[in-house]
């Protein structure tokens, strides 16, 4: 575990933004020790819409910490994130949420970083994101480029997760059934190809290499494993034992 993630809202207004904003922090880890929700002086909480919207994430409206001011949420903060719809006019560089993550997780245990988000209409104003050091925009299409608070927090939260390096890859992680086949199985493989398929007059023994170089790669593609080598080769003797 590294820093502790502070999410800071300031001044929202539907309570039920509150909510989705709980319900993306608990769906990607940012709850219980790791995680805490900070109101500025919200419009309406708590509120029914909020609790709806958490769906599940109660514990984090439950435990959230309703502040007067800016200041009084960022106290105890090492570094302060703030969350910018836009991208002219603003004080300093801008950062999208994928590099803020990586910075996040160089934290040292312990540490506390908020992330500040602004109003649904309005955003944070300019003195609230000069009390930032760094300035977070997710990169939208320029004519669009304000996401709804939730969806803000959701894809902020989302690269904090992948950036935490816990997740491992679900899709594509493909279950062996044995060990992958080593370099000289592979290589006594396409020596039996070559072999086979001259002898059955496949490959042109005057140019062999072009064929040879194709079925290379096709094999090289999918990562042969010890059990496959096995099955390759054994097809190849049967093929030997028709042609003698
Ligand atoms: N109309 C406001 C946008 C408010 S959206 C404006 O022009 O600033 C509410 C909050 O969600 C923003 O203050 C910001 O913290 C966050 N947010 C919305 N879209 C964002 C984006 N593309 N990048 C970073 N933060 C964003």
């Amino acid at each position: 575990m590294s820093a502790k993630i502070r999410v800071v809202l300031v001044e929202t207004s539907h309570p039920g933004n509150i909510g989705a904003v709980a319900r993306a922090m608990k769906n990607m880890g940012l709850d219980g020790e790791r995680a805490s929700l900070y109101l500025v002086t919200p419009r309406r909480f708590p509120h029914e819409d909020a609790t709806v919207r958490a769906s599940g994430a109660i514990d984090l409206l439950d435990g959230a910490a309703v502040c007067e001011t800016l200041d009084e949420a960022l106290v105890g903060t090492t570094l302060v994130f703030g969350a910018s719809a836009r991208t002219r006019s603003l004080p300093w560089p801008i950062h999208p949420p994928r590099e803020c993550a990586a910075k996040i997780a160089l934290e040292p245990d312990g540490s506390e970083v908020a992330l500040v988000f602004g109003r649904e209409r309005s955003g944070l104003t300019n003195e609230e994101l000069e009390r930032c050091n760094t300035l977070l925009h997710i990169p939208t299409n320029p004519e669009f480029s304000s996401l709804n608070l939730g969806a803000a927090v959701q894809v902020v939260a989302y690269e904090l997760l992948m950036a935490r390096g816990e997740v491992h890859k679900e899709a594509g992680n493909v279950e062996r059934d044995s060990p992958l086949a080593s370099a000289d199985d592979i290589e006594r493989l396409f020596g039996h190809f070559e072999k086979t398929l001259k002898d059955i007059d496949f490959l042109d023994p005057e140019n062999p290499r072009h064929m040879m170089r194709r079925l290379r790669r096709l094999f090289n593609r999918v990562e042969l494993e010890q059990v496959e080598i096995n099955i390759l080769r054994g097809i190849l003797t049967a093929v030997d034992k028709k042609v003698k």
